[in-house]
């Protein structure tokens, strides 16, 4: 691979290459990252996610005046060292389970700004976050609100509630990532008039407190139309409800889901001018119902997380099938990155150390026992690349970390922050004694 004008504009910003050949992230030779940390090695730029949050909060601000909100959908990537960042940026957050409460309880993260997703909550996690003091619950559906309802009740305490509502538009995404149709397994639907069942259930319960409602119609969308539709569509809902029931919503959550560039086909979006179209579109929209816009909260995950993250293997195997294909593979595959195998979603993968010979078409695999433990096929790498050689995976900050598992007993990888001049461990490599440490 020759290095010239083009080979220089990468996906994101925090990429470079350096004269000598050798890739940077963040301004940082990942040679000596691997040397440091050895690989599989997820590196997060912590600039980019700081400058990400301030992009969103600015924007919203900027629209929507000072109350609205930003979320960080924990699940994208979460660690402690992540909810200490959201802290100090300002952010709220949204956890769906008992170890995204915990973990953000550890960084000091005050769980009044959090909001309680999920579409099954359990007992023992309800009870678990009232206890936490986690500050509203998104209920799913009615049975969920009864059982608020039961569990703050014994407690003598309120909840502030949001209800996920199913505007009934589909993203046009891929199907395993759309939630807002009205066939899906999140939220209660306008159309089959369930929405306006379970807003008279919430007003009717004395230790449910309902703040208003929310949506999340999918993820990797790149069209801003689907969010004007959608904040349309809510707050004709709103307004339904006002009519219908008196009340009026103090909160109303759009979700997250912008979409980030992975490749160089898809397209970087402008979070300001997304989130500034949708504040155009909605304050004109109150204006012709006659209602006040209730505070506007925004829920994003990927698009914080994904692009300041990167991920470094080292090569083993090269395999040439003569007559089909050549296959890499490298020292981690669907244990740290499940989304090819998912979703086949698609990467960029490219050599840390830019080679002379010609690129070759070739599948980046993995090292688990499972066919389908694939990175990504059809990838452009130096014919010369050989064992011990290093590839980075880049746009990997949401949804590996947080999707990793355990298959083969394989230990996950540590995640490393790069600053502008520095770097830091946030979450050690789990050793082999770690992964075996519950067997009794
Ligand atoms: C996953 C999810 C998000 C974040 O989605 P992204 O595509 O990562 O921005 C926000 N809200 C809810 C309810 C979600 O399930």
């Amino acid at each position: 691979m020759l290095i010239t004008e083009n080979t220089r504009d990468f996906i994101c910003d925090n990429i470079d290459r350096l004269e000598d050949g050798e890739l940077t992230f963040r301004g940082q030779r990942l040679t000596s990252l691997a040397k440091k940390y050895g690989t599989p090695l997820y590196l997060y730029d912590e600039e980019k996610i700081r400058e990400k949050c301030r992009a969103y909060l600015g924007a919203v601000k900027a629209g929507f005046g000072s109350r609205a909100k930003v979320l960080y959908a924990s699940k994208a990537a979460s660690f402690k060292r992540l909810y200490e960042i959201m802290r100090e940026e300002g952010m709220g957050i949204d956890v769906v389970s008992r170890g995204e409460i915990y973990t953000a309880h550890r960084a000091g993260f005050d769980l009044q700004n959090a909001y309680f997703h999920s579409n099954n909550k359990t007992d023992e996690d309800i009870e678990y976050a009232i206890d936490k003091g986690v500050g509203y619950f998104v209920a799913d559906n009615a049975e969920e609100l009864y059982a608020i309802e039961r569990i703050a009740g014994a407690k003598d305490k309120a909840c502030r509630v949001l209800l996920r509502i199913t505007p009934g538009i589909d993203p046009h995404t891929y199907a395993a990532v759309a939630t807002g149709k009205v066939d899906s397994k999140f939220g209660s639907a306008i159309e089959t008039g369930q929405a306006m069942e379970i807003t008279k259930v919430a007003l009717s319960l004395p230790h449910v407190t309902l703040r208003g409602f929310h949506c999340h119609v999918g993820s990797q969308i790149f069209d801003a139309e689907i969010y004007l539709m959608t904040s349309r569509v809510m707050l004709d809902f709103v307004k339904d409800v006002y009519e219908s029931l008196g009340y009026l919503a103090d909160e109303l959550d759009l979700g997250g889901g912008l979409g980030v560039r992975y490749i160089e086909s898809q397209p970087t979006l402008d979070i300001a001018s997304v989130i500034l179209s949708v504040s155009d579109a909605l304050k004109a929209h109150a204006d012709e119902l006659g209602i006040t816009l209730p505070v506007i909260c925004f829920e994003p995950g990927r698009s914080i997380v994904a692009d300041a993250g990167l991920t470094l293997y080292t090569v083993g195997t090269v395999k040439d099938i003569p007559g089909y294909k050549t296959y890499v593979s490298v020292d981690g595959g669907m244990t740290d990155n499940p989304r090819y195998a998912l979703y086949g979603s698609p990467y960029t993968i490219l050599p840390v150390i830019a080679s002379e010979s010609e690129d070759r078409e070739v599948s980046v695999v993995g090292r688990c026992c499972e066919s389908g433990d694939i990175l990504q096929e059809g990838v452009m790498l130096p014919s010369d690349t050989k064992r011990g050689d290093l590839l980075a995976c880049l746009t990997t900050g949401a949804y590996h970390y947080s999707m990793a598992s355990n298959y083969n007993r394989i230990p996950r990888p540590p995640v490393v922050i790069l600053t502008k001049d520095s770097d830091y461990l946030a979450v050690r490599r789990e050793s082999v004694e770690d992964v075996a440490s519950l067997d009794l």
